[in-house]
């Protein structure tokens, strides 16, 4: 039953929605090396806190205060200018909905995180794509130009795996008229600091973290943002209360504290079978992008055929359509070398297969 002045279901929602595709990166295999996380799992310490649970009766931290003073005495500086989410995700979506407004833009390199011009577009704000230069660096130039609100700029860089130089960053920082988002998903894997540490005494910056890779955490949706204490206020009105459950919150401190020497030897570990797994892929006549993070993007116009094979013998990666300056190519995580023995071999088994 319907009355005259009802909306039709069809129009009931945001007509921009009719455009934007439901993000979906298909089901996970029993191996996946699709997505960057650590292939080791969880940390010990904080497998622990989710076996012997916590109350959840009650109503956990509204801003994840524990991990907020954790991380802020990690870094050296307060606990207000830490904001935590529900996945560095959530961190990305609330700082670009609170810094820029429908209509605004959004400039970020291309290729890059595919998730921000997904949380652009449903924020009603417009992503601006700047291709990255030849050699995979990030053109400041041609960023700066956009004008935009924001720039975001991944450090290192998904899916390229390629590093983002420091003094590009710095000039961004220098430059930019709006705020410069820097996602450090991977700089674990770098052997560098970063700007986590610096970004309360910039004025137009968040660094972005996430304990869904080097940290093993994926499943329970902990992500970061650090930034000036006036930044972080704003982030938090978007945000909202209790976005960070009570489980998540402890094991994410357990994983930053107690078990921070096991992190760092699958940081090694993993840094180690990358390199190992490169030489292989070279030799398969599959050379891999040169990678400071704990994936390898393998550029070749065979990457959904491998994916499609691979597959079939229970073993995810991500194949890439069309990237810009690339084409199409794969991304695979580094993890146990018996793990990427087995990728390998599926991987020969479709080479010799004819094309
Ligand atoms: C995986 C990833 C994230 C998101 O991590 P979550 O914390 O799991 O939401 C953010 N940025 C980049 C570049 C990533 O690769």
């Amino acid at each position: 039953m319907s009355t005259p002045n009802q909306i039709s279901p069809d129009e009931l929602p945001r007509a921009d929605f009719a455009s934007i595709p439901r993000y979906s990166a298909g089901a996970a295999p029993e191996i996946d090396l699709g997505d960057n996380t650590n292939q080791w799992g969880a940390p010990p310490a904080a497998s622990a806190v989710l076996r012997e649970g916590l109350d959840v009766s009650r109503y956990p931290d509204m801003y994840g205060d524990s991990l907020k003073r954790t991380i802020a005495k990690m870094s050296g500086f307060g606990p207000e200018c830490v904001v935590t989410g529900n996945g560095s995700d959530d961190v990305l979506d609330c700082v670009i909905r609170a810094f820029a407004s429908p209509g605004d833009t959004v400039a970020h390199p291309d290729p890059t995180f595919v998730m921000v011009p997904v949380f652009s577009r449903i924020n009603g704000i417009t992503p601006v794509a700047v291709p990255l230069a030849a050699d995979f660096s990030m053109d400041a130039d041609a960023l700066l130009r956009t004008n935009a609100r924001i720039i975001y700029l991944c450090s290192p860089n998904n899916p390229t795996a390629t590093p983002t130089n420091v003094e590009t960053i710095r000039r961004i920082i220098a430059c930019a008229r709006g705020l410069v988002i820097i996602d450090e998903a991977y700089v674990d894997f770098t052997g560098l600091s970063g700007f986590l540490s610096e970004a309360p005494g910039l004025e137009r910056v968040v660094v972005c973290r996430t304990l869904s890779k080097a940290y093993g955490l994926a499943g329970l949706r902990v992500g970061y943002g650090a930034a000036s204490a006036k930044i972080i206020e704003i982030v938090e009105k978007s945000r909202g209360p209790f976005k960070l459950n009570i489980m998540a919150e402890r094991a994410a401190v357990e994983a930053l504290t107690t078990d921070s020497a096991w992190v760092t030897a699958r940081v090694r570990d993993a840094v180690q079978n990358r390199d190992r797994l490169a030489g292989e892929l070279r030799v398969l006549g599959l050379p891999p992008l040169p990678s400071v993070t704990n994936f390898l993007l393998v550029p070749t116009p065979r990457a959904f055929e491998f994916a499609r094979s691979l597959r079939a013998s229970g073993i995810g990666i991500r194949a890439f359509r069309a990237l810009t300056g690339i084409g199409d190519a794969f991304r695979i995580t580094a993890g146990p070398w018996p793990v990427m023995e087995r990728a390998l071999a599926a991987l020969q088994t479709a080479l010799r297969s004819a094309t």
